[in-house]
């Protein structure tokens, strides 16, 4: 185990700096980052939240863990056992380095740290709690070997910080984004995450990118990837990539790990986007997830005080080649083999990332619980979206019933069990109605009565802010006092909403969603709604309503994902059936 030192002042200085605790998905970052630096090989994420957002994070590892003395030196500024000086940054193969992490939670939360190093026999462990800065306790506990850092209270004492704190839902997709993002990029480690007791997302180790992808995304969208492969005496790329069927209206599916760092960059996206040429029409931007290998010394991890970002030397042959590597895995590929009509699942899928407000707990329990409300609201949602389809992609099935009024459970006619997400379904029919009416300029639909929101000031400016695109996708929004608005019409494809809680809540979702670009804000905006208007998870469906609901999925063009890439359906077949009860 190497030694947590102190920094010297001209080495710090020397090294990116900024702010790195913004919001609890950057605490989950850090903690993440010095889990899997500890050569943990198991990590559980385990995140609680209550309406208000999230109330504590705590990630626990196998990794080397940490001797008394050094459990407390952790939380220095700039202490860090993983360089000594800047000449170290070149070869530099952790995530960390600049020895500030732990020292800046601290210093705006509450944090208990219980520790014990790798092979220390009859050691005990160590239990360090530290708030707003101040060791308040540190004492000897038993422990397994391994670190579990728990932040609560986050900017508890910085009520500017908390302030900007958005939604519970979009500061879970954050966090959820952060895993992902190093899962991907960490084949090595299992994660686990868990929130509110329930397992959101789990991966397994060294189980291969493919496998880490469909324990992220489904294995619909992993199996219908094609494999990357590329080398240059620098580089060597690997990874997945979708068909061009399959594109998205934003780059933001196309994830970069260099040497295991999970990285943001226009250049790296934009030649991926330039691999499929005209595959893809001008504005769609394709899934992909590379891993990309590149000698530590041409890669400048001290840009960027998260590091995000890394500056690369000879971009001009890095670039052409990862161009150069999509094309050619998409020339070499049947592309015309779409994605596999049956997508008989290899494991049932636990993940459930990104945003996914329809099932905040407390919701779900009270639209369970609403009865006969519950039953005609979802009867409006499947209304709205009754319409005449071409496509009849689905095989032939009938609802038998539903799961904790969350899935639908239905039989082919060839016995083949189906499960279906009904909100996720409900969601990837709205999506494309939504897509259609919205490409085919069905512009606004006025309400009976306007809804009026009154904001807090905050809220108000950023309203006023986005009314200009707000209009744009359909939504009429007038000032008429202070801090005060009226909603005057949605777009025509969200149907008649009656219900002001509803657009309240789009309209909030929105104001929180950071999208810049406005076809990332169009995304947005159609997810959003979408989202908002399908059939929650907890809703009680008659058979005639989960009846429709297959119908109306079956006339999507991409019945298999919802807007967000999860799985709406999964399939047993007999086979599978027989094999889970080893039959014949
Ligand atoms: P950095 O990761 O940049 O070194 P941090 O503030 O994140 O800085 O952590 C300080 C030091 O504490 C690390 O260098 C490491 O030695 C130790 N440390 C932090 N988290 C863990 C962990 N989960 N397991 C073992 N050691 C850890
Ligand atoms: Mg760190």
């Amino acid at each position: 185990m190497t030694k947590i030192r102190v920094l010297d002042p001209d080495t710090v200085n020397r090294i990116a700096a900024g702010e790195v605790v913004e919001r609890p998905a950057s605490v989950v970052k850090e903690l993440l980052e010095n889990a899997i630096d500890a050569g943990a090989t198991s990590i559980l994420l385990d995140v609680s939240s209550d309406m208000a957002g999230i109330t504590k994070i705590r990630v626990t590892d196998n990794g080397e863990g940490m001797a008394p003395e050094e459990a407390i030196l952790a939380f220095s500024p700039h202490a860090t056992s993983k360089i000594r000086d800047i000449a170290d940054l070149s070869a530099i193969r952790t995530l960390g380095f600049r020895g500030e992490a732990l020292a800046s939670i601290a210093a705006v939360a509450e944090v208990t740290l219980v520790t014990r190093p790798r092979g220390a026999g009859a050691l005990a462990g160590t239990r360090v709690v530290v708030r707003g800065g101040e060791v308040v306790e540190k004492s000897e506990v038993g422990a397994p070997e391994g670190t579990t850092v728990a932040v609560e209270r986050l900017f508890y004492n910085t009520p500017a910080r908390r302030k900007f704190l958005k939604s519970r839902n979009t500061e879970l997709a954050h966090v959820y984004a952060v895993v992902e993002n190093l899962a991907l990029a960490h084949g090595e480690v299992a994660f686990r995450v868990v929130h509110n007791g329930k397992e959101r997302m789990a991966t397994q180790r060294s189980a291969g990118l493919q496998n880490t992808i469909a324990g992220l995304y489904g294995a619909d969208l992993a199996r219908a990837l094609v494999p990357v492969e590329g080398r240059l005496p620098i580089l060597r790329i690997r990874g997945y990539i979708s068909r061009p069927s399959e594109s998205r209206g934003n780059p933001s599916q196309i994830s970069v790990s260099i040497n295991g760092r999970s990285i943001a960059s226009r250049q790296i996206a934009a030649a991926v986007r330039e691999g499929y040429g005209t595959l893809l029409p001008k504005d769609r931007y394709p899934v992909a997830f590379l891993d990309l290998s590149i000698d530590t010394d041409l890669v400048d991890v001290n840009v960027h005080p998260t590091k995000r970002e890394v500056r690369l030397s000879r971009e001009r042959e890095i670039l052409p080649a990862i161009a150069a590597a999509v094309k050619e895995a998409l020339a070499g590929h049947d592309l015309a083999r779409d994605v596999p009509a049956e997508p008989v699942q290899q494991q049932i899928v636990t993940a459930e990332p990104g945003p996914v407000p329809a099932r905040a707990i407390g919701e779900s329990v009270t639209s369970y619980t609403a009865g006969h409300r519950g039953l005609t609201l979802s009867d409006k949602q499947l209304r709205r979206t009754e319409t005449e389809g071409r496509e009849n992609l689905l095989p032939a099935m009938e609802p038998i019933g539903q799961v904790a009024a969350t899935y639908i459970v239905a039989e082919g006619t060839d016995g083949t069990l189906y499960l279906i997400d009904q909100h996720a379904a409900h969601e990837r029919v709205l999506y494309d109605q939504v897509v259609e009416q919205r490409d085919a300029g069905a512009g606004s639909q006025e309400l009976i009565m306007p809804v009026v929101l009154s904001l807090p000031p905050k809220e108000s400016a950023a309203l006023r802010d986005a009314m200009a695109h707000l209009a744009d996708e359909g939504f009429v929004v007038e000032e008429f006092g202070r801090d005060t608005f009226a909603v005057r019409a949605v777009p025509a494809a969200l149907g008649a909403v009656e219900d002001p809680g509803t657009v309240r809540e789009t309209i909030a979702d929105l104001l929180a969603d950071e999208a810049r670009t406005a076809p990332d804000r169009r995304q947005a905006v159609t997810c959003i709604v979408a989202c908002r208007g399908a059939v929650k998870a907890g809703a009680l469906l008659t058979h005639d309503q989960q009846k429709r609901l297959l119908a109306q999925l079956t006339r999507t063009k991409t019945p298999w994902t919802c807007p967000h890439g999860r799985p709406t359906v999964v399939a047993f077949d007999r086979k599978k059936l027989d094999g889970i009860f080893r039959r014949g």
